[in-house]
């Protein structure tokens, strides 16, 4: 019987994570005060983080051992199934070769887990008993619930009141393991207690979140507060994926000429991508790595590069990374988790330098994508997934016209069990094509009163 799966066994799990900064040929710029615009160090973090990951966030070294106490419950769900797409490229009648890692079968049904475990295992080491965070549709605060509840941590989730309201499921699941949940803007805290001063009838947003959950571990000694994407140390625990990948691959006697990953903050693009990144580096191989991104929110591919703010409402350092403008609001549209307005540090650097690309999918052809999936490997993916199956979509499709044959990997971030809202409304007709005009583009560009990078 010819393979569909490559599995790893246990003992297979990396025993280190890797970080591509050693290994770039332009480090990240610094981030900024806002207001002096000097650059700031760590310290600034030691309020929200405990010590352990403000290290990884900073560090420099190459390779960063993996707590034996996190391998153990990474192998829960790890290492993840690599799976040869035979369906799909069947569908596609392409002569590539397709590959996805897929990383839908941790317990909560994504990637954010490989993060979410070692962040509660590093706070847990430094005493906290409690951690807050923020979440829209709910992937990152039940990753972040689940892995609280392994280190008997209290996990309090801001969940903006709109997704609260109709995505009733996620929150079972945070409350299923022990979670606190309160609709955001909530009476809890100053910024929430603002809001609703001004708006009852407030449907929250990422932003609002964010301040809550924000304020109550700055101003809580036994508090602190995780962030599932964008973060340098976030992206240095997903490069398990990348890592795993590599050895099955070999296993497989195979070596991709494309990688490529839904693109949101970056964490599951990098978590893929840089491990083979080291490969072009170090090796000189010549592997493409794209991220995928939705047309509607499409930094990378037509954001500027220069320092904004990481949130809406203008409290973070300013960050050097393609953006479209911190007050950028995407068009309410299925994009899921991908609508962030910037990139993180590292990948925007690398995009900057030439060494990884972009490529940016309209709403309607990533369900097409879907869809298209879903019948022919069976698994229903997660709609922030959909963008990286059309672009390896497309890769397939070049191929099958050129008459070339290229092996292509790209990552299955997550299942789509608990959004099935969003496809319904694809049956339904409901999902359309969006143009964003350039004019709104350059309008929220030329808001920003940040300063510009001259490189
Ligand atoms: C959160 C999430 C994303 C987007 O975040 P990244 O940091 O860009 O990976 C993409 N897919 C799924 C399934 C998610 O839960």
């Amino acid at each position: 019987m010819i393979k569909r799966k490559i599995l790893l066994e246990d003992h297979e799990i990396p025993e280190k994570w890797y970080n591509v900064i050693a290994d770039m040929p332009n480090k990240p710029l610094p981030p900024l005060h806002p207001g002096t615009l000097e650059p700031i160090g760590p310290d600034s973090l030691a309020p929200l983080f405990p010590e352990a990951l403000i290290k990884q966030e900073v560090t420099t070294d190459k390779w960063v051992d993996i707590p034996d106490e996190v391998r153990h419950i990474y192998s829960i769900w790890r290492p993840t199934p690599l799976y040869r797409a035979y369906g799909l490229e069947k569908a596609l009648d392409t002569p590539a070769k397709i590959y996805y890692k897929y990383e839908g079968v941790s317990p909560s049904g994504s990637h954010k887990p490989n993060t979410a475990i070692p962040q509660a295992y590093y706070n847990k080491q430094e005493g906290i008993k409690r951690i807050t965070t923020e979440t829209g549709a709910g992937q990152w605060g039940s990753a972040l619930s689940f892995a609280c509840q392994h280190f008997g941590i209290t996990c309090e989730v801001y969940m903006v009141r709109l997704s609260y309201r109709d995505k009733p499921y996620r929150k079972i699941m945070m409350n299923t393991w022990g979670a606190e949940v309160y609709p955001s803007p909530s009476e809890r805290t100053q910024a929430g207690r603002n809001i609703l001063a001004a708006n009852p009838d407030s449907p929250g947003s990422l932003g609002i979140a964010i301040s809550e959950a924000v304020e109550m571990a700055a101003t809580r000694e036994d508090t602190k507060y995780a962030l599932g994407s964008v973060l340098n140390h976030v992206k240095l625990h997903q490069t398990i994926i990348g890592l795993e990948a590599i050895k099955q691959l070999e296993k497989a006697g195979d070596m991709p000429d494309i990688v490529i990953a839904p693109f949101g903050g970056g964490s599951n693009f990098a978590g893929l991508s840089f491990p083979f990144i080291r490969l072009n580096l170090e090796e000189g191989k010549n592997i493409r790595c794209v991220a995928s991104e939705p047309a509607s929110c499409p930094k990378l591919t037509r954001g500027v590069f220069r320092y904004d703010f990481g949130d809406t409402a203008g409290m973070t350092p300013l960050l050097p990374m393609y953006t479209l403008g911190h007050d950028f609001i995407p068009a309410p549209i299925h994009a899921g988790g991908l609508r962030y307005h910037g990139a993180g540090v590292i990948v925007s650097q690398l995009l900057k330098d030439g060494l990884i690309e972009a490529s940016a999918h309209d709403n309607l052809e990533i369900f097409e994508a879907g869809v298209l999936f879903a019948r022919a490997e069976g698994v229903i993916p997660a709609p922030e997934a959909n963008h990286g199956i059309a672009t390896a979509i497309a890769e397939a499709k070049k191929c099958k016209e050129e008459g070339t044959s290229k092996t292509i990997l790209f990552n299955l971030c997550g299942h789509g069990n608990f959004d099935m809202k969003a496809y319904e409304d694809y049956f339904a007709g409901k999902i359309q094509q969006h143009e964003l005009s350039q004019e709104e583009i350059n309008a929220s560009i030329a808001r920003l009163e940040t300063p510009e990078i001259n490189a």
